[in-house]
């Protein structure tokens, strides 16, 4: 595996590779990682000839200044973790070599996928994450990215963002990778104790018991219920929506296939996010 510093250094390479016909898979990430980030390298490997991870904490989607500075980092693990699992480029840039002076900032018209759910609660966040990822994408100029389904609006907002820009890359959604109780992995579980991580598996919880009452009930009435449930935890909810799995509007009315359960909610000052679909699709 080699890691690099330079964004130059590391299109030279790929470039090379690209024109020997090789199919380039990359994974961006924010580093700390995990199951769930090594699970998209797997995934990646087996679709890709190459296999780019990027690890860059992205300060223009953090709403929240405290946030950033806690992000949990851990470079010299992250980049052990990577070689043992499959990456073979890995890029570790500096804000300047992503945001240059004379970046221009893009503003795309998300239209309702950056009004809901995290959108409402994390205002700037959407499009923070679509000027970091259409800027990696011109670096790495990937034929296959992979983003996990924990971040269930985040892909659909980056489907969009594709869509719009029209950049010629297949966007590949992988699962929820769960610790062995159920919690969705992420790097900001570094920051609970083990009975904060006990009590953040009402998440998930609360998205299993929603699945069950999808089978009786209204999706209002289904919502309804994993709120109930879930204020009696010591958690406390932003938001449980049921949503359509490609406009991410709430569900007024039927059932439809896809629809989608999502949760987030702090766990003393660590924000969680967490989802299930709710109906096959
Ligand atoms: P992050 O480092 O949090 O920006 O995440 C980088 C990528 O890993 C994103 O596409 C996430 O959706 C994905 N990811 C994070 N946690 C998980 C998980 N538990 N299972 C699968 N993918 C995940």
């Amino acid at each position: 595996m080699k890691a690099f510093y330079q964004i130059n250094e590391l299109s030279r390479e790929i470039n090379e590779l690209r024109a020997k016909g090789k199919v380039i898979g990359f994974v961006p990430t924010m580093g700390a990682l995990h199951d769930g980030h090594l699970l998209l390298v797997k995934n990646a490997q087996q679709e890709c000839d190459v296999v780019v991870v990027s690890i860059f904490v992205n300060p223009t989607q953090f709403n929240n200044a405290k946030d950033l500075e806690l992000y949990p980092r851990q470079e010299e693990k992250d980049l052990s973790l990577l070689e043992k699992n499959g990456c073979d480029y890995v890029i570790l840039p500096s804000k300047g070599e992503i945001y240059p002076e004379d970046y221009k900032t893009i503003t795309l018209d998300l239209g309702g996928l950056e009004k809901v759910m995290e959108g409402k609660f994390r205002p700037g966040h959407f499009q923070g994450v679509v000027n970091v990822v259409s800027r990696l994408f011109a670096i790495v100029n990937p034929d296959n990215a992979y983003f996990g389904r924990k971040d269930f609006q985040q892909l659909a907002v980056i489907k969009e963002m594709v869509r719009q820009l029209q950049i010629p890359v297949r966007i590949i959604g992988v699962e929820i990778k769960r610790d062995l109780h159920g919690l969705a992995l992420s790097s900001r579980n570094a920051r609970l104790n083990e009975e904060e991580l006990e009590k953040s598996l009402i998440l998930v919880e609360t998205l299993q018991k929603g699945k069950q009452w999808a089978k009786e009930k209204s999706p209002q009435e289904t919502t309804k219920l994993m709120l109930e449930m879930f204020q009696k935890s010591e958690l406390e909810v932003e938001y449980i929506e049921v949503v359509h799995p490609d406009t991410l509007e709430t569900l007024q009315g039927d059932w439809v296939p896809g629809a989608t359960a999502c949760i987030a909610a702090f766990c003393g000052e660590v924000r969680l996010i967490d989802n299930m679909e709710l109906i096959p699709n």
